[in-house]
């Protein structure tokens, strides 16, 4: 597995020919891994070493967190994520690596919006390559914003903590794949925990979106995505149904945006280009490759089959696992104890629904938080007194007055000074 030459093992990245190829930093993160260090010391010691450009890895040597609060771009499109991929392949000898990024799609869409900014994983996935002690990886696909199932298990990608409810930064210095970087939790489980949840047929649109971009994933890896032949697509679509005019009415896009298509002046958005294709029943692949089939409604010019806005799934509510959710909380076992709205967004349901189905539950869920709350203002005013106290006496004993606007400066915040006990707290100190 050792290399000669090489500082690190080349390791072999996951899913290389699939749609399921590993990302980029899901490689960097079981890298760090097997080496028994973490994230933060393989990026800042050995990529920063092999990077010529250091400007990258500045913010990670020097402790910032810029490079890790952008760490989707390692995944994307481009110079960031190719340099990177470029440093491990001096490290590791692997050849390549760029397929586990987007580098090859950077002609093809316009790179915004395209990815997550935070993880989204398949809890079903990871769990069972846990219990077949398989590597524990993240796929790039799961980091498509567009993606929101997994086509293997029919689940929802899941993008919050199952214990501490926070959204999961994609890398951090002490990143591991499948667990939470806050609170440490396993993000996998079987189906039994979650039935009925999340195991929901996918609607056409969904296994739509999954199945184009893992095709594209595969074609990607092999070769240059271009732009060229989705231009002509957008092209002969518009010629063939009835012009800009009627074309920006059919999809309710705007005309100048349509017409900046159409004059190659612009690229469709990838949520956009997906919507299309879906409306014409296009795989994006067979555009991409210039693979067109005849028969569809292009080639014989009839009017678009579409539905501009594809239809979201509604979920059915599971009271069980809900009210476990909500007892856990009330029982003290989550901490801090979240708000209703935070406990709604990450069962991915509406609040008023949490409501209507278990509202005492619900309602002491919201008490306990609220008390957290003021225990945490409280604490934090009393602290405050505190320190406005001593640093009134002490300027007095320096000698200087201590107007609010002194101590404010040194407090370094204007805020804690408009709460009333620490108001207090100053004048009775001015006082003595
Ligand atoms: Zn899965
Ligand atoms: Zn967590």
């Amino acid at each position: 597995m050792f290399n000669i030459g090489t500082r690190l093992f080349s390791l072999k990245p996951i899913g290389i020919g699939t749609g399921i190829i590993e990302s980029q930093t899901s490689y960097i993160s079981r890298l760090s891994e097997i080496h028994s260090v973490t994230v933060g010391s393989l990026i800042g010691k050995e990529l920063a070493s092999v990077l010529a450009k250091k400007y990258i890895l500045k913010s990670s040597m020097e402790g910032g967190s810029r490079f890790f609060d952008t760490a989707s771009e390692l995944n994307g499109f481009g110079k960031v994520a190719e340099d990177c991929a470029k440093g491990l392949e001096i490290l590791t000898g692997g050849t390549d690596l760029k397929g586990l990024t987007l580098v090859s799609w950077n002609h093809m869409i316009p790179p915004r919006g395209v990815l997550r900014e935070k993880k989204a994983w398949c809890p079903e996935c990871l769990e069972n390559w846990k219990e077949n002690n398989q590597d524990i990886y993240e796929p790039l696909l799961w980091s498509f914003k567009a993606v929101t199932f997994c086509l293997e298990h029919g689940t929802s990608l899941q993008n919050r903590c199952p214990n501490c409810f926070k959204e999961i930064p994609i890398l951090t210095r002490k990143t591991r794949n499948g667990f939470c970087s806050y609170c440490g939790c396993w993000l996998g489980h079987s189906k039994i925990s979650i039935d009925g949840v999340a195991n929901t047929q996918p609607t056409s649109w969904e296994y739509f979106v999954v199945t184009n971009v893992m095709e594209l994933l595969v074609i990607g890896q092999v070769s240059l995505l271009h732009c060229e032949e989705i231009h002509a697509f957008i092209k002969s679509l518009v010629d063939s149904n009835g012009g800009k005019g009627a074309f920006s009415r059919a999809v309710g896009i705007p005309k100048t945006t349509v017409r900046a298509w159409y004059d190659g002046n612009n690229k469709p958005r990838f949520d956009t280009l997906l919507i299309i294709c879906f409306g014409v029943k296009q795989q994006l692949k067979d555009i991409v490759t210039g693979f067109r089939g005849t028969g569809n409604c292009l080639a014989v010019g009839s009017e678009l089959m579409f539905t501009p806005k594809p239809v979201k799934r509604r979920r059915p509510f599971d009271q069980d696992r809900t009210e476990s959710v909500l007892k856990e909380i009330i029982d003290g076992k989550v901490n801090p104890p979240p708000s209703v709205r935070e406990v709604a967004k990450s069962l991915q349901c509406d609040k008023r629904l949490l409501y209507k189905h278990c509202s005492k539950l619900c309602k002491a869920v919201s008490e306990k938080h609220i008390s957290y709350v003021q225990e945490c203002r409280s604490k934090r005013i009393n602290e405050a007194c505190l320190k406005v106290k001593d640093v009134t006496e002490d300027l007095l004993n320096q000698g200087v007055y201590p107007s609010r606007r002194r101590v404010e400066k040194i407090l370094g915040s204007k805020l804690i000074m408009r709460e009333k006990p620490v108001q207090t707290t100053w004048h009775d100190s001015l006082q003595q």
